[in-house]
């Protein structure tokens, strides 16, 4: 059956569902690593991350920073802060920045427009990536033409029952999935997802998850796991898995076998090796945290959540030594997405 996932990338529904509920635990993830190195070799990309606003007019039900959580500390960074972190980060050698955050209303297309440029005048060659939510159709192309390389919007969950437990009222699977198709129609590559062991996820909503990721093709796939919030309406929850969360980095790896997979933080957050077990399970991403010191721990998504060590980008050199210790190499290279890059060889 693994052999079979790692030569077409798919199997039925059965089989798959078969894999999910627990099976083929170290032979998968050994053939996962085998398809990483076949198309990745060793190298783990980096991305600075930069959490540039905790202010949301969203409130997911899962979210610690969702806009009924009262107790949420609340901050922006300036367009001087986020450029400085940006220069910060490219004297460290990074050649990607992502900028994720609520949805913060300040954030205008005119003023991220400007941060977007700004920053590609301080790092011409480096990758902007942006993580801020849905938006409408035009504001995506202005994003894009002002610079924006990358979008990552997790799906969250393929469900519309489930994503309806997840999220309030006004708020749509069908929505989320307008903006991920309009992203990728503008020529973004594209990052989605889903949390893993988020409340009320059944194992075919894990396989509807696989089955929308198909059709979408993304060229990053984000998935940790759900980690409570005590402020929340789920604080009580336990958080996802991190056998699961492993077996689905692997499964993702073999039907995605080009795709960028980030271990997160939520995986590094749930076990003190959870990053590095991601890597050797199939990952191929790192996105260390570039945010200002005094602000990171208000950008809380869920308890405990890590923002220091190798989790920081001061932390790039302890980072290096897990990344080797687990059998690979940190790359500082943009590392795009391979189908993009294959597009612009058949340009040239
Ligand atoms: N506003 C942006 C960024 C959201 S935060 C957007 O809508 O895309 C980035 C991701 O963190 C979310 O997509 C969600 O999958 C994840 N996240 C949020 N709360 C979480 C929790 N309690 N546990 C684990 N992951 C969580």
């Amino acid at each position: 059956m693994i052999t079979t996932l790692a030569a077409e990338h798919n199997l039925p529904d059965s089989e798959l569902l078969a894999v999910i509920n627990g099976g083929f635990d170290e032979e998968l993830k050994n053939t996962a690593d085998r398809v990483r190195r076949e198309f990745f070799g060793d190298l783990v990309y980096i991305r600075g991350l930069i959490e540039i606003s905790s202010i949301c007019k969203n409130d997911c039900i899962y979210c610690g920073i969702r806009a009924s959580n009262g107790n949420a500390a609340r901050y922006r960074l300036t367009k001087e802060e986020i450029l400085s972190c940006c220069k910060t980060g490219a004297e460290l050698g990074f050649s990607t920045f992502v900028l994720q955050g609520g949805e913060d209303l300040y954030f205008t297309d005119d003023i991220l427009c400007d941060i977007i440029d700004s920053i590609k005048k301080i790092s011409p060659d480096a990758a902007v990536t942006l993580s801020v939510g849905e938006r409408s159709r035009e504001s995506y192309k202005a994003l894009k033409n002002a610079g924006a390389d990358r979008y990552l919007l997790r799906h969250e969950t393929a469900d519309s029952g489930h994503y309806a437990r997840l999220h309030p009222e006004g708020m749509s699977l069908d929505t989320r999935k307008r903006c991920l198709y309009a992203l990728k129609e503008l020529g973004y590559q594209v990052g989605s997802g889903f949390m893993v062991g988020s409340p009320y996820q059944t194992a075919e909503n894990i396989l509807a998850d696989i089955r929308f990721l198909q059709e979408i093709q993304p060229d990053m796939i984000g998935i940790g796991p759900f980690v409570p919030h005590k402020d929340t309406p789920f604080g009580e929850f336990p958080h996802g898995s991190l056998e699961l969360t492993l077996r689905l980095i692997s499964v993702l790896r073999l039907c995605f076998p080009e795709s960028l997979l980030p271990s997160t933080t939520a995986l590094g957050t749930i076990s003190p090796d959870g990053r590095e077990r991601g890597l050797m399970a199939g990952a191929n991403v790192v996105m260390p945290n570039l945010s200002p010191q005094e602000v990171r721990s208000k950008y809380n998504l869920y308890d405990n959540k890590l923002a220091i060590g190798a989790e920081s980008a001061e932390g790039l050199r302890i980072l290096e030594e897990k990344i080797k210790s687990a059998g690979y190499t940190l790359s500082m290279s943009r590392g795009d997405s391979p189908r993009v890059l294959k597009e612009r060889n058949k340009q040239i």
